[in-house]
Formats: C-alpha cells, structure tokens, sequence
C-alpha cells in the first residue's frame, strides 16, 4: 500500500520511461491495461506479446502466469511485475531474470477479498446455511443470533490481504485472532504466532486461510489443524488449495469435526466434476474469484514502480520466488 510519501511520489511530474513494456497475459485485458498505464505514462511504449519488437528495448514485463523459457528473448530487462497477488507460477523457477520482481496489491484487490471474507464469515455467524435448508422445506426455524464479539474468527496468514480481512472482521465487531510465522500487530486483532498455533487453533470458530502457497505451507492445513479447532468449525479457503490437504478436509467434513466449508481455491481448477466437494452440502463452492486485480487501482501501483525504477528506487510490493511469496 503506498505511504504518503509513495503518493507524494504517484503524483510526480510525469516521467519519459526508457525502454518499452511488455505485456502477457491470458486473463486480463491489454487494451484496459493499455490505455490505463497510457494515461499515467503518456509516454510508455506499451506491447502486448506476441507483438513484442525488438526485444533489447523492453525493459519492464507485466505478465500473469508467463510460459516456461517467456523471459529468455529480453536481455535488457529491469523490473518483472506479476499481475496478480499470488506468485505461486513464479516460485522456484530457474528460468526468471536476475531483476527485481513485484506483485501487486491494490486497493481494488484488498477491497473485493474483504467483501468475500466478511460475506463467508458473516453467512456463517448469522446461521445463513440453515435458514437456506429450513427455506426448502418451508420451516420457519428461529435460531437466536449469537453477538458478533462472542464468535472468535481466526485468520491464517497476516500479509497484504490476511491483515486487512482481519482488520475488517474486528472492525465489524468479531472477536478475531490471527496466526502467521512472525509475530504480527494489527489493532483489535489477537495475533498470535509461531508455536502459538494450537492455542490459536483451539480457540476459533470460524477459520479463514489467507496464506500464500510455499514449500512449508503446502498442506499446512492438514487433519491434524482440523482437529485441533473446536468440532463443528467453519473452514474458509480464499488462498490457494493446495495449502489445504483435502482428503483431510472431505475426512472432517464428514465426521462433522468442521461443519461447514467454504472454498474459493482447490488442488485441481476447474474443480473435476466428480469431486466429493460438489456432492457435500455443508460446502459451499466458489470458481477461484474471491479477489482479483483491479485494474483502474493496480495500474497507479505499476507505473509508480516504473518510476521507480527510472529513478533507481527500490519498487514496491517486492516478492522473493524463491521463497513463494
Ligand atoms: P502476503 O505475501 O502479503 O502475506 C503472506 C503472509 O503469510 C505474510 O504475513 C507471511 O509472513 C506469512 N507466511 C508466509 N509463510 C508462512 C508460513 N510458512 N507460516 C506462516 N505464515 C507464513 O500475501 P497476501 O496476504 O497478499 O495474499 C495471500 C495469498 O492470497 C496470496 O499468496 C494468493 O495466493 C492468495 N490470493 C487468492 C486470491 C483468490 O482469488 N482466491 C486473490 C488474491 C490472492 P512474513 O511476511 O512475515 O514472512
């Protein structure tokens, strides 16, 4: 997020960028992303891949989930930008430039996680699920509504977008903890850390995933997680699926130890047809959508670091592949 020293900087006079940027990707629009870059750098020699010209010009890449060998014809490269948060199609590759590497995180991206966290969090707390089923048998079921600050909410995963969901929930009146490798600090939030995590996990209710997908966090959220949470827990995935091990989850979902899912994110998208997900009623699915880049706030953050870069200042948002995020 840019401090307002990094607004002081948005609003620069306009800079003539050296070289050309090129563009990739097969999700999002060149044309948006064109003209949206064009009105912050009039100057900007935009490309879109294939159209790439002469190679030795393009300095700066904006790409979402490039190809294996994508940055091999670009020697004069200075600044990669993945267009998006998670830089999972990145990590451990042998063939990225030695340049620096950015994601984005804009406010339109904070923004539209929030509204699917709250929403998932806030269906579970006000007892949605079983109001949709007593509606399908015309019941007219009465269940008294619990005071928010009695639900405990627990956020794994405190980075860009784990600490402002958590900053939301408590916000809105939760009782919210968060879990994360490092000790974090997030007013109103409980944050707890490392070894902490069984205390952390015994205590919550509601149990949101928000952390990036690693070597270490790849089924991180295994049986042993769900039985340590109280029986009948409500489990949220709005980060990556493979950080989950889901015949864990079909497992607890079954016993009834986490009574409700809600998934964003799994090991294999499009999720297959006959996965036991789609027959569990007690999850509800979501095709990969709980935040995307938003374009009209995230093209302030990559020509600010195309600036940046023009100056010789460290860009924003920098990520380590190495280490997934
Ligand atoms: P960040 O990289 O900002 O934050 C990651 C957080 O997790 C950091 O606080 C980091 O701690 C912590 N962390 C890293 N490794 C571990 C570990 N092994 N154990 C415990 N904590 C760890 O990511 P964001 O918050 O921006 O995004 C999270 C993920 O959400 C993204 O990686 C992406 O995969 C996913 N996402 C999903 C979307 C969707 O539509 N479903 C949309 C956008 C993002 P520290 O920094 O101290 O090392």
């Amino acid at each position: 997020m840019p401090n307002s020293q990094d607004e002081k900087s948005l609003s620069a006079a306009e800079i003539k960028p050296v070289g050309a940027l090129v563009f990739y990707s097969e999700f999002d629009d060149p044309h948006e992303w064109r003209d949206l870059l064009k009105s912050e750098l009039p100057s900007l020699d935009f490309r879109v891949y294939p159209d790439i010209g002469d190679p030795e010009d393009v300095r700066y890449v904006l790409a979402w989930k490039p190809f294996p060998g994508f940055f091999a014809p670009f020697p004069n490269l200075a600044l990669v930008t993945n267009l998006g948060a998670g830089i999972d199609s990145l990590a451990g590759r042998s063939d990225l430039p030695d340049v620096p590497i950015a994601r984005l995180s804009d406010d339109g991206m904070i923004a539209l996680m929030k509204s699917y966290v709250l929403f998932s969090v806030i269906r579970y707390a006000r007892d949605i699920p079983s109001f949709e089923e007593a509606k399908r048998v015309a019941e007219w079921r009465y269940i008294h509504p619990r005071p928010l600050h009695r639900i405990k909410v627990g956020i794994m995963g405190l980075g860009h977008l784990g600490s402002a969901v958590a900053s939301a929930l408590a916000n809105l009146g939760f009782d919210v903890l968060g879990w994360d490798h490092e000790q974090k600090s997030i007013p109103g939030v409980r944050c707890l850390f490392g070894d902490a995590r069984g205390e952390f996990l015994s205590q919550v209710e509601i149990l949101v995933n928000m952390l990036p997908l690693t070597p270490q966090t790849r089924g991180l959220i295994d049986g042993h997680v769900f039985q340590a949470l109280p029986k009948g827990a409500k489990f949220i995935n709005a980060s990556r699926g493979p950080v989950v091990d889901e015949p864990a989850l079909i497992e607890a979902l079954r016993s009834g130890q986490i009574g409700g899912a809600t998934l964003d994110v799994f090991w294999t998208e499009p999720l297959p047809a006959d996965h036991p997900f789609w027959q569990m009623d007690n999850v509800l699915i979501t095709p990969h959508l709980a935040s995307i880049t938003v374009p009209e706030t995230a093209a302030r953050d990559v020509a600010e670091n195309i600036r940046r870069v023009h100056e010789g200042k460290e860009p924003l948002h920098l990520v380590n592949p190495r280490r997934g995020y």
